[in-house]
This record gives C-alpha cells, sequence and structure tokens, in this order.
C-alpha cells in the first residue's frame, strides 16, 4: 500500500482507543475532569458494566453555551496554554483529549451551566458531532451521560468483562478518587442501587471507613511528613492489619491518582520484617511535589508519572512509613507467630508483647 496520512475519522478513533479502553477510563476522565472544576459533590451512575450508560453529575463550574461546544473539539482545554505550563500541571486533565475521545466512542449528552441565572447548555453528539443543541434549565455544575460505549466498535466490545467485572473497575476509579478528595462528597450507583457514598466531611479516616470498615479505620496510622521537596500525607495500616493483595495501596502524586510500581516497593522496603510474605499493608498516600518534579505527560490515560528523582521519593517514602510505624502504639504491633513461616519461641512470643518495635525488627 502506499503511504498516506490517515483520515480524521480514523484518527480519532485511533486516539479514543488510547484514552478510553474500557467503561472505567471514561468514568475516571470524567471524574477528574469534575474534580478540576472545583465540584464538591459527584455523582457517578452505571448501567451493565458502563457499557449501557455512564452518566456523571458534578456541581462544579460549569461550562456556557458557548465553552461546551469547544469542550468537544480535539485539545480544547481550559487547562494549559502554553508550552511551558506542561512543566507546571496543576489540574488532572490538560490533553483536551478526553471529551473528543468518549464521544467519538458513545453517544454523548451534556447538560452544563455556568451560574445560577442563566440558561445551562445542552448538547447531544453522535459520532463526535453535535447533533442536538438546545437550552434548558440546570443550577450550576455539568452533567455527562455517556450510553452505548464501544456500540460501533465490537473489536472493543469483545475484550470487556462481564458488567459484575466491569463495575467492579468503575467501583476502584471512584474509590480511588474519593480517597484522594476527602472534601468531595462522593456517590456511586450500579444499576440503580448505591455501591459507595462518601461523607466529603474531609477526613480520609471516614472514606477509610467507608470503604474498608470501620475497624479497618480505627486503626490506621496517620503519615505525616515533610522535607523541602516532598510532603507526604495519608494514612498508613498497623502489621496487625495485612491484606493478601496489593490492591489496598492507593498513592496519588498532587491528588493524581497513579499507579508506580517505585512507590509500591518503598512501601515493601518499610514493612520488611513486619508483614507474613505475600501480605501487603493497607496504604493511602499523597505525595506533594512541585509539579516540575514530575512528569504526568508520559501516559495516555496519565495513569503513570516519572518523578525526576527517584531516589528522592523512594527515600521520603519508605522513611515517613518507617517513622509512622516505629511511632506507633505496641498495641497496634500484633505480630503473628508465624513470621515467614517460622513457629516463634514461647521466649520470642514473650519478648514480642513487651519489646518496642525497633527490637521487633531484629528479630
Ligand atoms: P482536559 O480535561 O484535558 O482539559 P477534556 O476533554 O477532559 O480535556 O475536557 C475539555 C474541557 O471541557 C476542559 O478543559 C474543561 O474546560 C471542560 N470540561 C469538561 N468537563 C467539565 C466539567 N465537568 N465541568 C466543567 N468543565 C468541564
Ligand atoms: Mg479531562
Amino acid at each position: 500500500m502506499p503511504i498516506k496520512v490517515l483520515p480524521p475519522e480514523v484518527t480519532s478513533k485511533i486516539a479514543a482507543g488510547e484514552v478510553v479502553d474500557r467503561p472505567a477510563s471514561v468514568v475516571k476522565e470524567l471524574l477528574e475532569n469534575s474534580l478540576d472544576a472545583g465540584a464538591t459533590q459527584i455523582t457517578v451512575e452505571v448501567q451493565n458494566g458502563g457499557v449501557s450508560l455512564i452518566r456523571v453529575t458534578d456541581n462544579g463550574n460549569g461550562l456556557d453555551a458557548r465553552e461546551s461546544e469547544i469542550a468537544f473539539l480535539r485539545h480544547a482545554t481550559s487547562k494549559i496554554s502554553s508550552l511551558d505550563d506542561l512543566e507546571h500541571i496543576n489540574t488532572l486533565g490538560f490533553r483536551g483529549e478526553a471529551l473528543p475521545s468518549i464521544a467519538s466512542v458513545a453517544e454523548v449528552e451534556m447538560l452544563t451551566n455556568k451560574s445560577s441565572t442563566t440558561a445551562a447548555a445542552y448538547l447531544r453528539l453522535e459520532n463526535g458531532e453535535i447533533v442536538v443543541k438546545e437550552k434548558r434549565s440546570r443550577p450550576p455544575g455539568t452533567t455527562i451521560t455517556a450510553r452505548h460505549l464501544f456500540r460501533n466498535f465490537p473489536a472493543r466490545l469483545k475484550f470487556l468483562k462481564s458488567a459484575t467485572t466491569e463495575s467492579g473497575h468503575i467501583a476502584n476509579v471512584v474509590s480511588q478518587y474519593a480517597l484522594a478528595f476527602p472534601c468531595v462528597k462522593f456517590n456511586l450507583l450500579v444499576d440503580g442501587k448505591v455501591n459507595l457514598r462518601t461523607s466529603g466531611d474531609g477526613e480520609l479516616r471516614s472514606t477509610v471507613s467507608e470503604l474498608y470498615g470501620l475497624e479497618t479505620a480505627q486503626k490506621m496510622l496517620i503519615v505525616e511528613s515533610s522535607d523541602n521537596l516532598i510532603k507526604l500525607n495519608g494514612l498508613t495500616s498497623p502489621p496487625a492489619v495485612q491484606r493478601s493483595s496489593r490492591s489496598y495501596l492507593s498513592f496519588f502524586v498532587n491528588r493524581r491518582y497513579v499507579r508506580n510500581s517505585l512507590l509500591a516497593r518503598a512501601v515493601d522496603t518499610a514493612y520488611q520484617g513486619l508483614l507474613m510474605t505475600g501480605r501487603h499493608p493497607v496504604v493511602i498516600l499523597n505525595i506533594s511535589i512541585p509539579p516540575e518534579e514530575v512528569d504526568v505527560n508520559v501516559h495516555p490515560t496519565k495513569i503513570e508519572v516519572k518523578f525526576r528523582n527517584n531516589n528522592a521519593v523512594f527515600m521520603a517514602v519508605e522513611k515517613a512509613l518507617r517513622q509512622t510505624l516505629e511511632k506507633a502504639p505496641l498495641t497496634a504491633i500484633q505480630i503473628t507467630a508465624d513470621q515467614e513461616g517460622q513457629a516463634l519461641s514461647l521466649w520470642e512470643r514473650a519478648a514480642l508483647a513487651t519489646a518496642a518495635l525497633p527490637v521487633l525488627r531484629t528479630l
């Protein structure tokens, strides 16, 4: 075949494929937009694993009619305006790709209002094109609905798992953002039933209680540390609270939910010798770092980030967690007898009952 430039309808689908690979990625992008708009209340409704319907309603700073149309153009964003801004991102979004991508793989409606004194703008899009434009009423804020996700993409649809699994991924995304923003009231309705509800009272411990239960929440230890560049805050579990998977590790960089193996390794190192093999703690940690110290533009869905100084971040996390554990009251440190499969002697058990954590570490 001769070389040629692909037509826009093909390139838009290719671009959309990078941003939206499953219903949970639509939810993630819409949530990030609501949070960037300063919402304090966000409701997410999904049906049939998000394939039939995803609706995100917020009370943030909405758009006027003109802005609402621009929002669906590729690379339209209110969050950056120059190359220089790319080095100092302090919003969750910045690429201007989410809305056009979602609109090219689903039927989308947007109802948005900037103020309580004007009419709201309503738009309906099919195949990325605006097909209905109306004035409607709505208090300030934005509602975006995506229906029939991947209806015209049987190949993508085939890769989706059951509705239950897809809803699970969605619940995970909402949970992570609920942990990152304890001041925001989140509601998740799955097929009409409340799946998750947070109070938005600003207390991380309340969110943890709503997600992981009161008992875990009460036991969690406060992590707080600050050096000149890296500030850490969150909650971490005492060794008595153990999980069999790493899915209870939540890391946020400037409140952006990220996956990062370096941070997971720092946790492993901090808990070394305190947990049985194959067991993991519950950690919710926000890393506040100057935006120029982290590159958030390395992954299409922004789930991965790159730190300028990996070593400094690793050390800061490991140290903050270790110091938290060392300061923890002894009652929080009930070590199970069978550390790494080795039964402890009676003497060791007695030592465990009385010893301080540094002693435990040497056993
Ligand atoms: P980005 O978030 O990268 O800017 P998006 O495609 O996600 O790109 O959104 C485009 C623009 O639409 C945003 O920059 C913002 O101005 C506007 N927008 C999207 N969602 C909302 C919302 N829920 N509330 C207010 N404005 C929104
Ligand atoms: Mg966005």
